[in-house]
């Protein structure tokens, strides 16, 4: 086992997780693993989350301070948003070409409909969505402007807003360059040396990964009682799946065509991020580990990575809004296909887009931001329960998909834009052994 390279671990691990949760759900085992095992899972993601601030803080303070140059802070700042938004225009064009080609939604049969509605309707979850969109909605159009910069950075520390210590942390970093090298050294030797340690860290969480994942499979896997309503929206969950393969497809031809690197190498390097992301379902439990592998292993500098991958995690979510396209037209094509036109579809583009910046890094936000798209072109809310029912039963298998996609897109981005700033080294790949030995 130990002689394995990380991903395969982690691979193996989600593997038992899987047959270990559909050995419970057989002899009646759930409570002994939300009891016994699923916390293993939640204590790993607790760890991620627990280093993802500092780390964001103390990579792009180094980094920016590193820049000697504010003018390339505004041209990485420019360049990142433009292809994230770009790859995002991408990702919901391409979910509204699959949805209305292969028309998951028209074979559906009243039955099952009624089904769906009778079991998903009144759920507990779904009334969650609906409470936590509309307070999404109560804020002003340019709330979310000003909810990017931090009245007090304490409550922005503790409740890990990523924008706010993302300006922050460029606001001190700024500051840094101003004051001159001899100043500003004290500070920025503490936040090289704190980054340091962190990424320590995440090197000794990842070591309890594999056995992590097993816990948050087993979780997810006892939850899945439903087989008959999965097998129903199948052909809806493979078009969203099939999107997001396309996806990752038109990721690595920007890797190769933009870094000339070899797409299968980058595969390989973000593959522990991309197994983390599927596990936990969360971007933001996951940037940690992102960070770590676009640095180390893919070559990034870090004040590219300081600022591209936190912002990524939160503005920048392409399999939420491929996803939303699929999903918001599906549920048009069953309930409300009077809803289908072509203004309607171009709304979608823009809400989603907008969605994708606005949705929160954590599981299942994109359902939540669905609820906005949908009512954006006029939805009737009585029907908004039922729309959300039908698509209720396979939203975590999806959500665990999409989040892989959101944290590809992000490694690639970061790989476009270092390159174009000549910020793409060569990397020092060190595996999570090595560091343990080191540890030693
Ligand atoms: N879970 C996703 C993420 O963290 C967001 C979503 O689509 O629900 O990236």
């Amino acid at each position: 086992m130990k002689k394995l390279a990380m991903h395969w671990k982690i691979i193996i691990g989600m593997l038992l997780g899987v047959i270990f949760g559909f050995l419970m759900n057989s002899v009646g085992g759930k409570e002994f693993v939300i009891d016994w095992i699923a916390p293993f899972g939640t204590i790993f993601i607790n760890l991620l989350k627990l280093i993802a601030v500092p780390l964001i803080l103390a990579s792009l303070i180094k980094g920016i301070s590193d820049l000697k140059d504010i003018s390339k802070i505004k041209s990485m700042g420019l360049r990142t948003i433009g292809i994230y938004i770009s790859t995002t225009l991408v990702a919901i064009v391409l979910g509204l070409s699959i949805v209305n080609t292969l028309k998951p939604g028209e074979g559906m049969s009243q039955d099952t409909l009624e089904k769906i509605k009778l079991k998903y309707e009144n759920d507990a979850g779904v009334a969650d969505k609906l409470a936590k969109a509309t307070a999404q909605k109560e804020s002003g159009p340019l709330q979310a402007l000003v909810d990017i910069f931090p009245s007090n950075i304490f409550n922005a520390l503790a409740e890990a807003s990523m924008l706010q210590v993302i300006f922050f942390a460029i606001f001190v970093g700024i500051c840094l360059l101003l004051i001159g090298d001899k100043k500003a050294k004290p500070l920025v030797d503490f936040f090289d040396s704190l980054n340091e340690v962190v990424m320590k860290m995440v090197d000794l969480i990842m070591l309890f990964a594999p056995y992590a994942v097993f816990a948050l499979m087993a979780n997810v896997i006892i939850a899945f009682d439903d087989t008959e309503v999965l097998l129903k929206l199948l052909w809806y969950g493979l078009c969203v799946v099939g999107g997001l393969i396309l996806m990752v497809l038109f990721y690595l031809v920007l890797v190769s065509v933009f870094t000339k690197k070899s797409p299968l190498w980058f595969l390989k390097e973000i593959s522990p991020a991309q197994l983390l992301a599927f596990s936990t379902s969360s971007s933001a439990a996951t940037l940690p580990v992102t960070m770590e592998r676009v640095e180390e292993h893919l070559g990034v500098d870090k004040e590219v990575a300081g600022f591209v991958l936190p912002v990524g995690a939160t503005v920048n979510m392409d399999g939420t809004s491929l996803y939303q396209g699929i999903a918001a037209v599906f549920i048009m094509q069953v309930i409300w296909p009077e809803g289908l036109t072509f203004t309607n579809q171009m709304v979608i583009i823009l809400t989603a887009l907008l969605a994708s910046i606005g949705s929160a890094a954590v599981p299942s936000a994109g359902m939540v931001m669905l609820i906005i798209v949908l009512e954006s072109i006029g939805f009737p809310a009585d029907l908004l329960p039922i729309g959300l029912a039908l698509i209720f039963a396979v939203d975590r298998p999806l959500d665990m998909c999409r989040t892989v996609v959101n944290v590809t897109g992000d490694a690639t981005v970061s790989m476009v834009v270092a390159k174009s700033l000549n910020k793409l080294h060569e990397p020092k790949p060190k595996e999570w052994d090595d560091h343990y030995d080191e540890v030693k």
